[in-house]
């Protein structure tokens, strides 16, 4: 199987995408038929993505793109965030947490 090329005109003969426009670019599906070569046009490809379900444009592709860029380096801080909160070195103590290890080093006999 041939892939399909972009080309800024349908060359061959019917020279036009199958829904008849001779808008440019189309894509070239090398199939041939009873008219000649078979020819998409951007719109015929938008409508066929469209029907298949889930395909967008350039623009929400790339608008998608860019948020996800941000999504990550927001979730790369959030992870920075966590890791240096969980560090026991970057721990900090509660006063309640002083005050019963004060309590427990007196019942030793260690302090006091
Ligand atoms: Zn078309």
């Amino acid at each position: 199987m041939i892939e399909f090329t972009r080309w800024e005109g349908a060359l061959q003969r019917p020279g036009a995408c199958v829904c008849g426009s001779q808008r440019r670019p189309v894509v070239d599906t090398h199939i041939e038929n009873a008219l000649g070569r078979v020819y998409l046009c951007e719109l015929c490809v938008t409508r066929a993505a469209r029907a298949h379900g889930g395909f967008v444009s350039r623009d929400e592709f790339d608008a998608t793109a860019a948020r996800l860029l941000q999504a990550d380096a927001a979730n790369d801080e959030l992870q920075r965030q966590l890791g240096v909160a969980l560090d026991p070195a970057n721990r900090t103590i509660t006063a309640g947490e002083l005050n019963e290890w004060l309590s427990q080093q007196q019942t030793a006999g260690g302090v006091g």
